[in-house]
C-alpha cells in the first residue's frame, strides 16, 4: 500500500502563509493532479512531500509510514522537475543510474533497471549520449527514466512538460498517462494548465492562495464546480 496522506499541513515563510490547513488522502495507484494559478502553493506542497521543505505544522504519511521528519532520501519517492536537472558531464545511462549508484545498488542491477526503463521510454538508442546532444523531449524522458529506475512508492511531478513546445507537450502528456497505466505507481502531478488536469487526472485538487477549493474527478469538477473560482478556472458552464 503506497497511499499518501496529507494531514493539516500549514506552511509559512515569515508573515506569508502559503499553505493553509491542507489535508488530502490519495489512494494507492491514484493519479492526482494539483492545479491552480501561479503562486498558489503547488510546488511548496510537493517540496514538503519530498522532504525538500519542512511544513510549519501537519503530518505526511506515505505507504503507511509517518515520513514528516524523514530526509528526502529516506522517503522512497521520486521527484521529476520541469528543468530536468540532468548532469551535463554524465551519459544518459549514468544519469539514469546515478541515484541507484548513490544508494549502493550493484552495477548489474543498475544496468538491468536502466535498460528496462530506457526501453519503456524509447531512449534506449540514446544511452551513450550526453544531455546536450538530446532534444527537450528526450531530456524529459531521461528525467522520467531516472525516477522510474528507483522503483519508488510514489512519483511527484512538478510541471514536467512546461519547457516543451505545445505539440510535444500533448504527446508527452499521453506518454506519462500510458506510463502510469503500465506501472500503477501513485502519482501527484502539478500543473497550472487546466487541460492537462482534465485529461490526465483520476482526481483534481484545485488550489487558490494555499487553500483547496475542490477535490473531485474531472467530470464532477466540470459539471458541479464548488464555486465561481473553480468554474472559471476549469472553464465549465458553472
Ligand atoms: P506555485 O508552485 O503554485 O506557483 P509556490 O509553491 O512556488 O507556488 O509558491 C507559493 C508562494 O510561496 C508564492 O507566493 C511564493 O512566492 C512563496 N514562496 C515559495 N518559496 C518561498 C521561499 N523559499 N521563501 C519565501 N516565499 C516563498
Ligand atoms: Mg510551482
Amino acid at each position: 500500500m503506497a497511499g499518501i496522506h496529507i494531514e493539516h499541513v500549514t506552511k509559512s515563510y515569515g508573515q506569508l502563509t502559503v499553505l493553509k490547513d491542507f489535508s488530502l488522502d490519495i489512494a494507492d495507484g491514484e493519479f492526482v493532479v494539483f492545479v491552480g494559478p501561479s503562486g498558489c502553493g503547488k510546488s511548496t506542497m510537493l517540496k514538503i512531500l519530498a522532504g525538500l521543505e519542512e511544513a510549519t505544522s501537519g503530518t505526511i504519511r506515505i505507504g503507511g509510514r509517518d515520513v514528516t521528519d524523514l530526509a528526502p532520501g529516506d522517503r522512497d519517492i521520486a521527484m521529476v522537475f520541469q528543468n530536468y536537472a540532468l548532469y551535463p558531464h554524465l551519459t544518459v545511462r549514468k544519469n539514469m543510474g546515478f541515484g541507484l549508484k548513490m544508494r549502493g545498488t550493484d552495477s548489474a542491477e543498475i544496468d538491468r533497471r536502466v535498460t528496462e526503463a530506457a526501453k519503456i521510454l524509447g531512449v534506449d538508442h540514446l544511452l551513450d549520449r550526453r544531455p546536450k546532444a538530446l532534444s527537450g523531449g528526450q531530456r524529459q524522458r531521461v528525467a522520467l527514466g531516472r525516477a522510474i529506475v528507483r522503483e519508488p512508492q510514489a512519483f511527484l511531478m512538478d510541471e514536467p512538460l512546461s519547457n516543451l513546445d505545445a505539440k510535444l507537450r500533448v504527446h508527452t502528456r499521453a506518454e506519462i498517462s500510458a506510463l502510469h497505466k503500465r506501472l500503477g505507481v501513485t502519482t501527484i502531478y502539478v500543473t497550472h494548465d487546466q487541460i492537462e488536469a482534465m485529461t490526465m487526472a483520476d482526481r483534481i485538487v484545485i488550489m487558490r492562495d494555499g487553500i483547496i477549493q475542490q477535490i473531485a474527478n474531472p467530470d464532477t469538477m466540470f459539471r458541479k464546480p464548488a464555486n465561481l473560482f473553480v468554474a472559471g478556472f476549469i472553464g465549465s458552464p458553472g
